[in-house]
């Protein structure tokens, strides 16, 4: 983030400003609360850096906080991978990992003093009667009979709530405010519901439970949080939260601050899709790196430094709208154009065979690492008579302008030497099997030859030394021409998701690559080590994106 006042403040950081200047807060604390029920995605990610790319710029805190109040969905597996995704996004929180039900307690009090001050009343409706009572956009509500119980009724009643007097849905509390406000939330909300479920933190221990709109903000307030960022959804909730920490009587009232979800078009990204696709085994777990949640995204090959950028670029705004997936892989080549080795991998291998070179010798080529970061240095490439190379750089009747392989012409081959096809040979199918060249000793890379120029340039590696490795191509989850859903309402999966090529040959240096490690093969894109199913030696790689784009750059604002 910049840091250059002349830099346009985006509307989140000019209500800090002027909250600091008027000296409403001394410092700014935000909070980035996931619920445990599934994994983060790439929305939640704009969540998080945001929040604490805020506290960071100001000099604040940011606390991560399990927001586990509701006790049927919450996971410890949920809650570990939330975790491991925060840190490694990145965003530290340091000794502030907060879970909302310790404040049950809390929450339980904040409701007894509303009921003492005549705020909250126990209501004996049931959810339906409490729906038809609530009235529309256009008709006030209608007041509950319970409305009017007397404040020890209500103390009474609400205690016998918290002591499993009454079975679940059978009373709630309500806050009393007003049935016919324009805001619906405001009619009369519901705050704490019996339910006799066992919380994976606090057990047994209650069976009444707050609901969001009570429980938020009261954690909010606990935590000492300034300002409260979250989607536009909650827009219509605010003066229900400003109700909550007003008549609570909180010294310094968190502020709510609301922002457009992140949406990329063409991806599932709603918890609640994605988890319909792990639960039906059309993916291969949470992690599967052709989803957008974080931990895929981590396995696919993206790194935090390409998160951010695609955060930063996205901005925050107040209005609804959908974000490329290009912008995404814009932003990941960005990241990795320098910082990573760009190696040879034939992915679908014919064989090469240099007539003219000697048979039982083996050359180590020196080769720049990366030709725009002299930095990486250079690495040993051998080189020998049988090479292997893509099917698709060779062709026996090839149209105009293909400048690779074809009976008679000569190549470069990448960091080693001109070679030319003389024949080459086909199996009953008409496919390739094997292609003979004679090589130029005159040509080899580096050595300053300049008697005459090819067009073309393939990369290969040396038969005798390849590793034999599994590289997983990928494509959007979702048919991208047809929309994202069937008429049906089912999701239109894309057939080809995925390729699975069994037969890729590499470079030796890459059968030592581990987990994560990230490298461009020329010609082909950015690919990474599979954390789940590489095995010691035999790497499997997933190929983060290719090198060609479509997208440019928005033009910068102002
Ligand atoms: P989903 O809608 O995917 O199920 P959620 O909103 O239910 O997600 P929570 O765990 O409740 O998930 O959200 C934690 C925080 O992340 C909230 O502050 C929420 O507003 C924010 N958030 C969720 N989805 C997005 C998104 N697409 N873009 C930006 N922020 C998001
Ligand atoms: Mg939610």
């Amino acid at each position: 983030m910049e840091e250059k006042g002349t830099v346009s403040r985006n509307f989140i950081e000019q209500i800090i400003d002027k909250d600091l200047e008027e000296g409403k807060y001394e410092s700014i604390c935000t909070r980035f609360p996931p619920e445990p029920n599934g994994y983060l995605h790439i929305g939640h990610a704009k969540s998080i850096l945001l929040n604490y790319g805020l506290a960071k710029k100001y000099g604040g805190k940011f606390n991560l906080r399990f927001d586990d109040t509701n006790p049927t969905k919450e996971k410890t597996e949920f809650v570990d991978s939330i975790l491991a995704d925060v840190r490694w996004l990145g965003a530290d929180f340091e000794d502030r990992l907060y879970f909302a039900s310790n404040y049950f307690e809390q929450m339980y009090e904040a409701a007894v003093l509303l009921i003492k001050k005549g705020k909250a009343f126990v209501c004996d409706l049931t959810a339906d009667e409490i729906r038809e009572y609530r009235g529309t956009l256009t008709e006030p509500g209608k007041e509950s009979p319970y409305r009017n119980r007397s404040v020890e009724e209500n103390l009474e009643l609400f205690e016998n709530m918290k002591n499993g007097m009454y079975e679940d849905g059978a009373k709630v509390l309500r806050a009393k405010i007003d049935m016919a406000s324009p805001n619906i939330n405001m009619r009369d909300p519901v705050i704490y519901r019996v339910a006799h479920m066992t919380h994976h933190n606090t057990g047994d221990k209650w069976c009444i439970y707050p609901m969001y709109d009570f429980a938020h903000p009261i954690e909010d307030a606990i935590e000492g949080v300034t300002h409260s960022i979250c989607t536009l959804e909650f827009e219509d909730h605010r003066p229900l939260y400003d109700w909550v920490v007003r008549e609570v009587g909180y010294e310094h009232p968190p502020k709510q601050i609301e922002f457009a979800k992140l949406y990329l078009t063409n991806v599932v990204t709603g918890k609640r899709y994605i988890k319909k696709l792990v639960e039906q085994g059309i993916v291969d777990g949470w992690d599967d790196p052709r989803l957008v949640t974080i931990a895929a995204l981590k396995r696919r090959g993206f790194t935090p430094e390409s998160i951010q950028m695609f955060v930063d670029l996205c901005g925050i705004s107040k209005s609804q709208s959908s974000v490329d997936y290009a912008m995404l892989e814009y932003c990941i080549r960005e990241d990795l154009k320098l910082k990573r080795p760009r190696m040879m991998a034939v992915l679908d291998p014919v064989k090469l065979v240099i007539d003219n070179y000697p048979d039982d010798q083996i050359e180590y080529l020196d080769v720049e690492m990366n030709l725009e970061n002299p930095e990486l240095g250079m690495r040993k490439v051998p080189f020998g008579r049988e090479l292997y190379i893509d099917h698709e750089d060779f062709m026996e009747n090839p149209p105009k302008k293909y400048f690779r392989l074809f009976p008679g012409n000569e190549v470069r081959l990448m960091g080693a030497y001109f070679v030319k096809c003389v024949s080459f040979e086909k199996d009953e199918t008409g496919k390739v099997t094997e292609i003979h060249c004679t090589y130029d000793p005159e040509t080899k890379c580096g050595s300053g030859f300049t008697g005459r120029k090819v067009k073309g340039t393939i990369h290969w590696v040396a038969a005798k030394t390849a590793v034999r490795a599994q590289v997983r191509l990928y494509e959007n989850i979702i048919d991208e021409e047809k929309g994202v859903y069937n008429e049906d309402g089912s999701l239109n999966l894309n057939p080809n998701s995925l390729t699975v090529l069994d037969d890729c040959l590499l470079e030796p240096a890459l059968a030592d690559a581990k987990a994560y490690d990230s490298f461009q093969f020329v010609r082909q894109g950015y690919f990474c080590v599979d954390a789940k199913d590489s095995k010691e030696g035999a790497p499997v790689f997933n190929r983060i994106v290719s090198l060609k784009s479509s997208f440019k750059l928005p033009k910068a604002e102002g």
